[in-house]
């Protein structure tokens, strides 16, 4: 897919941390589509946890310009050790869904290797994109906490990394960080914050999994100086049903999905 800049008419979608969540994917595509996006960037994290890899690993590879790698994505390819139990068991039912064998079909191998060949991170104009953090892209939080607590190691040092925005997923918590150390957590009615010459880390929250305690998708959009939080209802019956199914999908996976958390 070929780039195109950003514009008002025109902005960019910045979603992540999908968790094999088909119903908030779509959800969320039909409402960058009717918002008028172009490109789609996609942050990492579109397998675990969730009951729809296939048809999650497909909608993203056929409409993201960019995809990252996120820890899970990492995990199904290298190994789950460091997950916790729900996470680690949702990886492995996840890896015997997707890891193609000789008698899987093709499809299955190609999505793997498309797993397995995803960026770190990417770098575009004075945008940084990354799932993570730039010091390390699959496994370090940034939080709005930060600020309190140890910010002067660690937020300078990130900070340092940052052209003018450096865009995450991971903690699945919406956030814009600037760096002067102020902090905006966008709320209904106050979902949009114009960039000015500070640098920005901007947490564009979790499609699949939202933990800010609205369980609405959330995804972001962007247009080279706002930035827009767009929160997007869907069917979390049907996806909390379809993981009551998976015996290996502990049922915690979608009651958290009504709760937010
Ligand atoms: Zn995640």
């Amino acid at each position: 897919m070929t780039p195109t800049a950003p514009t008002k008419d025109r902005p960019w979608a910045l979603i992540s941390d999908l968790h094999s969540n088909r119903e908030a994917l779509e959800a969320v595509f039909r409402d960058i589509a009717e918002q008028g996006a172009g490109d789609i960037l996609c942050l990492g994290d579109v397998v675990g946890y969730g009951p729809d890899p296939e048809a999650c690993v497909d909608l993203v590879m056929e409409k993201c310009r960019l995809t990252l790698k996120g820890n899970h994505d990492a995990a199904l390819i290298e190994g789950e050790e460091r997950f916790n139990p729900y996470a680690r068991d949702a990886i492995r039912w996840t890896r015997r869904r997707l890891k193609p064998g000789w008698f899987k079909s093709s499809k299955n191998r190609e999505r793997w290797e498309w797993l397995r060949n995803l960026p770190l991170q990417h770098k575009e104009q004075d945008l940084l994109f990354v799932h993570g953090s730039p010091r390390d892209p699959l496994n370090e939080y940034i939080y709005p906490g930060d600020v309190l607590f140890n910010a002067e190691g660690k937020l300078a040092e990130i900070f340092r990394a940052v052209p003018h925005v450096l865009f995450v997923g991971h903690t699945h918590h919406p956030m814009v960080l600037s760096s002067r150390l102020a902090s905006f957590t966008p709320v209904e009615g106050r979902d949009r914050i114009v960039l000015g010459a500070d640098r920005y880390i901007v947490n564009v929250g979790s499609v699949g999994q939202p933990r800010d305690g609205d369980p609405r998708a959330c995804y972001v959009l962007f247009d080279g100086e706002e930035v827009r939080y767009r929160r997007i209802p869907y069917d979390i019956d049907a996806v909390a049903r379809k993981i009551d199914r998976i015996p290996e999908l502990d049922a915690v996976l979608g009651q958290r999905l009504h709760e937010g958390l």
